[in-house]
């Protein structure tokens, strides 16, 4: 099965968060004024969309980098590309179909939140694909410019996420996210990404993104940034390829639970 979801979604969807102001991790409003040395600075690099046998799957599992792979739940590859990325040492977490503002339904993929649904069955369904995907420890949301706006359906979402002793990465596909106010007032670890590196789907585009990954180490101690398997899979994996020994120098690419660790409460949420 291959849905057209992951296309346009990234086409319509993932490009306007990079309007968003790049400062999500409550890391740099509480740490002191002292900067750490470059070299304790870390990019997590979140790869979107696993799950569905997308091109660049092999590139990206090949990548001798520490990253998090968000795997799909109820898709023919699910299980497959889950159990891959543990075995590689690599966070795993659930990338959750959600309700965007626009595009047909059918882009989601199965399983989907909407906001149409009542509380029971966005509990089922946020329990049902956090069983479907093996070894995850969080989760991200597919899409979902309209249902992480809803706070109605984001605390029940965020409160099974705590239930199963979970983090939420905030894709931020909307500016209007309630998630890091509901992750704060729930007590859910909760990241929020900084830079899509491929929602236009050229090696230029996303070389130009991984710029902007660059610029936000320098300036901050976490980045946290999401590409795609699917249409820009091998072109993002190239790109991240390439930069490897560049990006080694500034940070240390880590994995989400990485930005978690107690040790760096800086990195810890509530976001305020
Ligand atoms: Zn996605």
């Amino acid at each position: 099965m291959r849905l057209p979801f992951v296309r346009i979604a990234a086409l319509l969807l993932v490009c306007s968060p990079l309007l968003f102001p790049m400062t999500q991790i409550s890391a740099e409003s509480t740490e002191p004024a002292a900067q750490p040395a470059l070299t304790d600075r870390q990019i997590a690099v979140v790869i979107d969309d696993f799950g569905n046998g997308m091109t660049g799957t092999e590139e990206m599992f090949s990548l001798p980098i520490r990253f998090t792979a968000a795997v799909m739940p109820f898709m023919p590859t699910t299980k497959r590309d889950a159990q891959l990325a543990h075995e590689k040492g690599l966070d795993v977490i659930v990338h959750m179909p959600m309700e965007p503002n626009r595009g047909k339904r059918s882009w989601l993929g199965p399983g989907a939140i909407t906001t149409d649904l009542p509380d029971e069955e966005i509990r089922r369904r946020v329990e049902a694909a956090i069983a479907d995907v093996p070894f995850a420890i969080g989760m991200n949301n597919h899409m979902g410019s309209k249902a992480t706006s809803d706070e109605r359906v984001m605390r029940i979402v965020l409160s099974v996420v705590k239930q199963h002793g979970m983090f939420f990465l905030d894709s931020r596909t909307t500016w209007k996210s309630v998630i890091p106010k509901l992750a704060a007032e729930l007590g859910v670890p909760q990241l929020s990404n900084h830079v899509f590196l491929d929602d236009v789907y050229t090696a230029q585009h996303i070389a130009k993104q991984m710029g902007v990954v660059q610029q936000h180490i320098n300036a901050h101690e976490a980045c946290v940034t999401i590409g795609h398997v699917g249409p820009p899979g091998k072109k993002t994996a190239a790109v991240l390829r390439d930069s490897i020994p560049q990006l080694s120098r500034k940070a240390a690419f880590v994995k989400l639970s990485e930005l978690l660790v107690p040790s760096s409460e800086k990195d810890i949420i509530p976001h305020p």
